[in-house]
C-alpha cells in the first residue's frame, strides 16, 4: 500500500532522515518509536506529502507519489491527481487540530461534502455511525472547547476516518492527554486494528505499541536502527534501543 524506499530528508543542511525505507502492507499495523529528534514525525510529513523529500521516493498502491526528478529536485502531483492521492491517507496529530468554531458535526462533515463532495446526507449518517463507534454520539452539536482532550482526540479519529483513508498514520496520538484519557483513546485505535484499519502510529506508549503492532520500527538519529516484530524488538540486544526502553520501566 505505501512503500518509501532511500527516503532523505534534511533541514538546513542537516540530515534527519538518512537513507530510509520501508513499506506498509494493506491491514498491517506498524508503529513506529524512539527517542526525541529522531525523525519520526518528519518522516510521517514526508509520507503525508506536508514537507518535501530530499532524496528517494514515495509509492501509494505502487504509484509514484514522489520522486527525484533529472534537475535533482523533488517531483510531487498536482491537482487532480495530487488530491487523488491525498484521499489514500488520513492523519491524526497529537494536539488534535480541530476547528475551534466548527461543532463537532462539522468538524467531522465538512471535508467529505466540500472536498470529496459526496452526498450530505449519506455523509451525516455515516458520521452518526463513526461518532456511535467512538462513544461520542451525544457529542454532535457540542464545540471542541466543551470536550475533554481524550474526547477531542477521538473527534479527531472520526474526522479522519470519514474520508475513507486506505491508510492512517498516528503522530502520538495520545502524548498530549492526561494519564487517565490515554486509555480511552488507546481503545478507540484498537478497535480500529481490529476493524483491519492499515495503520502507521508514531507513539511513546510501549505497552500498546508491543500488542497493537504487526511489525515495530525503532529510529534513532534518522535510521531505522532495528525493525521487527513486537517480540523481535523488546528483546533486541541492540544498545540504543535497550538503553530507550529502560526509560519506561
Ligand atoms: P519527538 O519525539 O520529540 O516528536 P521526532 O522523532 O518526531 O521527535 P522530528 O520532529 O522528526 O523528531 O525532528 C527531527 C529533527 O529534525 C529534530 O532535530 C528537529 O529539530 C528537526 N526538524 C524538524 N522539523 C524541522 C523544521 N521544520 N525545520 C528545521 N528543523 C526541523
Ligand atoms: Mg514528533
Amino acid at each position: 500500500l505505501l512503500e518509501m524506499n532511500h527516503i532523505e530528508k534534511g533541514f538546513d543542511g542537516l540530515g534527519v532522515l538518512k537513507d530510509i525505507s520501508l513499506s506498509v502492507k494493506e491491514g498491517e499495523i506498524l508503529s513506529i518509536i524512539g527517542p526525541s529528534g529522531s525523525g519520526k514525525s518528519t518522516l510521517l510529513r514526508c509520507a503525508t506529502m506536508l514537507e518535501k523529500i530530499d532524496g528517494g521516493e514515495i509509492l501509494y498502491l505502487g504509484e509514484r507519489a514522489a520522486y527525484i526528478g533529472e534537475n535533482h529536485k523533488p517531483v510531487y502531483k498536482k491537482g487532480e491527481e495530487r488530491r487523488k492521492l491525498q484521499s489514500y491517507f488520513g492523519l491524526v496529530f497529537q494536539n488534535f487540530n480541530l476547528f475551534p468554531h466548527y461543532s463537532v458535526m462539522k468538524n467531522i462533515i465538512d471535508a467529505p461534502i466540500h472536498i470529496q463532495k459526496r452526498n450530505r446526507e449519506e455523509v451525516y449518517q455515516e458520521a452518526r455511525s463513526l461518532l456511535k463507534k467512538m462513544g461520542l454520539e451525544e457529542k454532535e452539536n457540542a464545540y471542541p472547547c466543551q470536550l475533554s482532550g481524550g474526547q477531542c482526540q477521538r473527534v479527531a479519529i472520526a474526522r479522519a476516518l470519514a474520508l475513507n483513508p486506505k491508510i492512517l498514520f498516528f503522530d502520538e496520538p495520545t502524548s498530549a492527554l492526561d494519564p487517565e484519557l490515554t486509555g480511552e483513546v488507546l481503545k478507540v485505535i484498537k478497535s480500529l486494528a481490529d476493524m483491519d484499519i492499515t495503520m502507521v502510529i508514531v507513539t511513546h506508549e510501549m505497552n500498546f505499541a508491543r500488542d497493537i503492532s504487526d511489525r515495530i520500527i525503532f529510529m534513532d538519529q534518522g535510521v531505522i536502527a532495528v525493525e521487527g516484530t513486537p517480540e523481535e524488538v523488546f528483546s533486541t540486544e541492540h544498545a540504543r534501543m535497550k538503553e530507550f526502553l529502560g526509560k519506561f520501566h
